[in-house]
């Protein structure tokens, strides 16, 4: 056993239905503009030759039905609907045909976005790390076995602020489909069992603000919803 210097923070873990343990997350991988309309809205042209990634540490995960502050730091925070992989097994340099093998569940999430600071750091050519990996900043709800859900296809997506919808779309607009993403950054990591990947956001992505209520639906899975208080 193991002495530390302090305590060390607990895991994080996304609830799994029909399960009593919880699935712990081991890493947050997340695809960027991964739907066409909403390439075009963030000011990008839509790239179908590969994904490219950014991260959001573990630690800034939270499960859904959170109350949180309004986060430091931005005027300008922004909801992202997306579909999470969850992976279950080993996957390295895994073949498109293969990569389903790795997958344990999805489920519903939020990539939240400090979208003044990602503006501010693609101007100047700077990483997106304070805009996208912020306290908070995953939002999960609980997962659904891979067996139980089915294939990917043409399931709605859409997230509502206060009831008024803001992103409506469905699955089949992935640009890079879900045994894609898993082939293509297996050749960069290890994936493994715990690992995450969020699979991008459709368009309407907008700002919210202290005292909206979140609530994100993907056709058969658990809606995710985040509400934000006055900030700190
Ligand atoms: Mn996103």
């Amino acid at each position: 056993m193991s002495d530390f210097l302090f305590p060390v923070t607990p895991v994080t873990s996304i609830e799994v239905d029909g399960e009593t343990a919880a699935f712990p997350i081991n890493r947050i991988f997340c695809v960027g503009r991964n739907y066409a309309a909403h390439a075009v809205e963030m000011g990008g042209v839509p790239n179908y030759e590969a994904p490219f990634y950014f991260t959001k540490s573990p630690k800034h995960a939270v499960r859904s039905g959170a109350t949180i502050p309004y986060p430091l730091g931005t005027e300008n925070y922004h909801h992202e609907m997306e579909f999470s992989i969850l992976i279950g097994a080993p996957a390295f340099r895994v073949s498109e045909e293969d990569a389903l093998d790795a997958v344990y569940g999805y489920c519903a999430s939020l990539d939240m976005t400090r979208r003044d600071l990602q503006a501010n750091s693609k101007a100047n050519r700077q990483p997106w790390d304070t805009a996208k990996d912020l306290e908070d900043g995953g939002v999960f709800a609980k997962a659904t076995k891979v067996a139980d859900f089915g294939e990917v296809g043409t399931q709605r997506i859409a997230l509502s602020v206060n009831g008024e919808m803001r992103q409506d779309a469905t699955l089949a607009e992935l640009i890079h489909s879900v045994p894609a993403i898993i082939h293509d950054l297996s050749k960069f990591y290890h994936l493994n069992a715990g690992d995450v990947i969020m699979t991008g956001t459709p368009a309407g992505v907008a700002a919210v603000v202290a005292g909206d209520v979140i609530h994100g639906e993907i056709a058969g899975l658990a809606p995710v919803e985040l509400t934000l208080t006055a900030a700190e």
